[in-house]
């Protein structure tokens, strides 16, 4: 699914790409990142210490006071680069707000790069363990829609597939409302969806309905907005194998005058085994998407729940 629009752009922490920016001339790389998400999106890559005038090596930086303003400053000299980076990170900001970013992924813990538990000290040196790194909260604040992770929560299988999901989605609503909002591309859009997000939020699946069936009558730019955020407000709650199953039976009803007695019972039986754990959310949906094939189900074939991502991501083997 490379799509034809470009490849969809994520920020993210220069050291998970195996760069040695880190203060003692290291690196983090994140194989999973760098070689199988990699072929699939493209980097862009920030160190925002060094982009901000940091030598490699360097001494080593912490936050330090107020936790919603706190400031950076070498560990042992105490050098303030607060206004460096703040300075810098303004204008680094205008460049990726060019770049149509659809996510970032930050580092874990990191002063800079860290986007939550990251430690700030009080004036006794004592940590807090609930700061952002300055960086990580600038791009927070200047894009507060775009799904955001760090490497150490994306090592959870659920967060990562969550996570995923949310950034082809982002991109697929980019590329559908390119050229301006109309009913008919919202309509599309939700037709597609209605799967995926049902898999995450009923309530919300049903208000976003709503929202689609106002669109036709007086769709302004507010209601296009509320879609949006509704959307990806339902996309934050993680799906369970409970609300899976009930996607996944939605979808076998479908097949009620297709499928023969025997497939019928070979289907409940792997939704059972997905149930107690036995196998992963993509066998069942590998029986759906067959059965979509072989009995022409032109509805759910659209259907992005699913092929919401490029199946060697495998993503649902681990979910
Ligand atoms: S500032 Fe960020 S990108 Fe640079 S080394 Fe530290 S964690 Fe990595």
């Amino acid at each position: 699914m490379k799509s034809n629009e470009g490849k969809i752009r994520l920020g993210i922490a220069k050291c998970l790409l195996g760069e040695k920016v880190r203060y003692d001339g290291s690196q983090k790389l994140d194989r999973y990142l760098r070689d199988t998400l990699g072929q699939y999106v493209e980097w862009v890559p920030v160190c925002p210490e060094v982009e901000t005038g940091m030598p490699i090596p360097r001494e080593a930086v912490r936050l330090v006071g107020d936790l919603d303003s706190p400031r950076l400053v070498g560990r042992q000299s105490g050098e303030d680069w607060t206004d460096r980076m703040q300075t810098w990170g303004k204008k680094r900001l205008e460049q990726l707000q060019k770049d149509d970013l659809c996510g970032y992924v930050f580092k874990y813990g990191s002063p800079s790069s860290g986007m939550a538990r990251v430690k700030v000290y009080n004036d006794k040196g004592m940590p807090r363990h609930d700061g952002r790194g300055m960086w990580a909260a600038m791009v927070m604040d200047a894009f507060p829609h775009l799904p955001f992770e760090d490497d150490g929560r994306l090592h959870d299988p659920r967060l990562r597939e969550n996570f995923i999901s949310r950034v082809f989605t982002l991109k697929r609503w980019r590329d559908i409302m390119a050229g301006g909002y109309s009913a008919g591309k919202l309509v599309e859009f939700h037709t597609r969806h209605k799967m995926l997000i049902m898999a995450h939020n009923v309530e919300l699946y049903r208000a976003m309905g709503k929202l689609v069936a106002k669109a036709g009558e007086a769709g302004s730019d507010e209601l296009f907005e509320d879609y949006f955020n509704t959307l990806f407000k339902a996309l934050s709650y993680k799906h369970t194998v409970k609300k899976n199953v009930n996607v996944l039976e939605h979808a076998m009803g479908y097949f009620k005058k297709d499928l023969t007695s025997a497939e019928k019972a070979e289907l409940l039986e792997l939704f059972g085994q997905y149930k107690t754990g036995l196998v992963p959310l993509v066998v069942p949906v590998t029986m759906i998407n067959h059965y979509v094939r072989k009995y022409d189900k032109e509805y759910l074939a659209k259907q992005y729940y699913l092929n919401p991502y490029p199946a060697e991501l495998m993503l649902r083997n681990q979910v």
